[in-house]
């Protein structure tokens, strides 16, 4: 095992250096297992990981310091922004070679945590937990989670809450926010410290190019618009794009009141707290160029608007490539040069105007038979006329594709999951986790991190919502 402290050593003027704080009766519930052989970590049992987590001589908070960022919230500029409730641990080398940052959730006030306790509540965590394994095993870039741990500490929020902290993992915390930060407060040379530890670490091939910001600046561009692009093809609603909230290395992160959509909604608000639906579901693409514009001023000492302007205007075409590629792969057409966007636009049309459940029917169209007249997908339409020509438009483009339909159907259910994560089951698991019991965490987990396999004992996790669990409203609070 190999643990480095680059962030908290050579930028020691960017972060604060804060101790993790023990919960009440802290207990490690869960550790990802894959996870930490592929990080190479020693510590393999609950009391391990407690222990190196919480006393004072272990080698994971030596150096564990809090990171200071601003951010662009719901459009406004908050330069008072900080690591608030987490610390960064350390960083781990992995036995390929590969450096991931440990982040520990809820760990205590640090100097940003303005007026707020530092802490997070068990249903906040979970729910992180969830999310970031269940948009890695789909394939959706994101920062994943390591463990998860439970206390009897009670915390404040609309109501009283069980505290939880949990181990967050990605290739580093920084955001956009840390950008912009050093930018709007004219702390250029701390700026330039930034961009250079950048390079070093995590733009390394780019470093010795003449052309390196504009480079990095269309890398972030690029893995941005491929994962706002398979946020969209997912149905996965982030909630709260603000650029603190924004990774540099295009990952789904800082999870807060999310969804996936169940009925086909596209201007769906999955958070309460934004009732102008600025980070709708159909606005993420728009909120992302916004986000990259936002970050972008923060290159702007070295590079002229018209580089900017260039790079910047490379992300429609990546979302609509990357888009159009998951889409045609979840509707059964092979990619070729034929323009099938009609037959995938209609369809979408078909599933918002009946209010069909966006999963369930994309799984479903894996079984389409372009010979078969009737069957129970046609049935579920109301309107079959509308549905009749828009399948005989599909046979006709499947028919001319000479793909066997097992092979067919088999590949399309590699991108129409059976498993996604749903609110509704969340809460389940949740109000059981609050009893102590997170039996249902468990095997949530297992069905999220096999989301395209037909496993019938694991069937109940593929129900759509209860019409009551349609309309759970998930608090920003956590
Ligand atoms: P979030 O909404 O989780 O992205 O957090 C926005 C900002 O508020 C970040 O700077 C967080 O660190 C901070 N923050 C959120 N919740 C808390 C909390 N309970 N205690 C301290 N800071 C918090
Ligand atoms: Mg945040």
């Amino acid at each position: 095992m190999r643990l480095d402290h680059s962030y908290a050593n050579e930028l020691s003027e960017l972060v604060t250096p804060v101790l993790p704080q023990a919960l009440k009766n802290a207990r490690v519930v869960t550790i990802n297992q894959s996870l930490l052989d592929q990080l190479g970590l020693p510590w393999h049992t609950h009391d391990e990981w407690l222990k190196v987590l919480f006393s004072a001589a272990s080698p994971l908070n030596q150096h564990s310091v809090a990171q200071k960022y601003g951010g662009h919230q719901f459009g406004h500029w908050n330069p008072d922004l900080g690591d608030g409730r987490g610390v960064l641990l350390s960083e781990v080398i992995a036995p390929n070679g590969e450096r991931w940052d440990l982040h520990l959730k809820g760990a205590g006030q640090t100097p940003y945590s303005r007026f707020a306790d530092g802490r997070a509540v068990l249903r906040s965590t979970i729910r992180e937990y969830l999310a970031s394994e269940a948009l890695f095993h789909l394939g959706i870039p994101t920062s994943r989670a390591l463990c998860l741990i439970a206390s009897d500490e009670m915390v404040y929020r609309e109501k009283s809450e069980h505290g939880a902290m949990m181990i967050r993992v990605c290739q580093s915390h920084l955001r956009f926010g840390h950008f912009e930060y050093f930018f709007h407060s004219q702390q250029l040379d701390k700026l330039e410290h930034l961009f250079d530890y950048s390079f070093k670490y995590h733009f390394t091939e780019l470093s010795d190019s003449p052309d390196r910001y504009a480079l990095m600046l269309s890398r972030i561009v690029q893995d941005t618009a491929k994962m706002i692009a398979s946020w969209q093809a997912f149905g996965f609603n982030h909630g709260v794009m603000n650029t603190d909230n924004m990774s540099i290395h295009g990952i789904t992160f800082d999870f807060g009141p999310y969804a996936f959509l169940d009925d086909f909604e596209p201007n769906y608000i999955c958070n309460h707290s934004d009732p102008q639906g600025r980070y709708s579901f159909d606005s993420q693409p728009g909120v992302g160029l916004w986000n990259l514009n936002a970050l972008a001023m923060a290159f702007s000492p070295y590079l002229s608007r018209q580089q900017i302007t260039e790079v910047l205007n490379q992300y429609e075409q990546h979302l609509l490539t990357e888009y159009g590629h998951i889409m045609r792969a979840k509707c059964g057409l092979k990619p070729n040069n034929v323009d099938n966007s009609a037959i995938i636009n209609e369809w979408l049309d078909m599933l918002a105007s009946e209010k069909k459940d966006y999963s369930v029917y994309f799984r479903l169209l894996c079984d389409f038979e372009p010979k078969l007249g009737v069957s129970s997908l046609r049935d579920s339409f109301i309107d079959r006329t509308r549905f009749d020509r828009w399948a005989q438009r599909l046979a006709h483009t499947l028919s001319e594709q000479n793909w066997p339909q097992e092979q067919r159907s088999a590949s399309m259910k590699q991108y129409n999951p059976k498993f996604v994560l749903r609110n509704y089951l969340a809460q389940q698991v949740i109000d059981k986790a609050e009893q102590g019991d997170f039996s249902l965490f468990e095997t949530y987990l297992v069905a999220l991190s096999q989301p395209f396999a037909d496993n019938p004992e694991l069937e109940k996790f593929a129900a759509p919502p209860p019409d009551w669990g349609k309309t759970l409203e998930i608090s920003c609070s956590s």
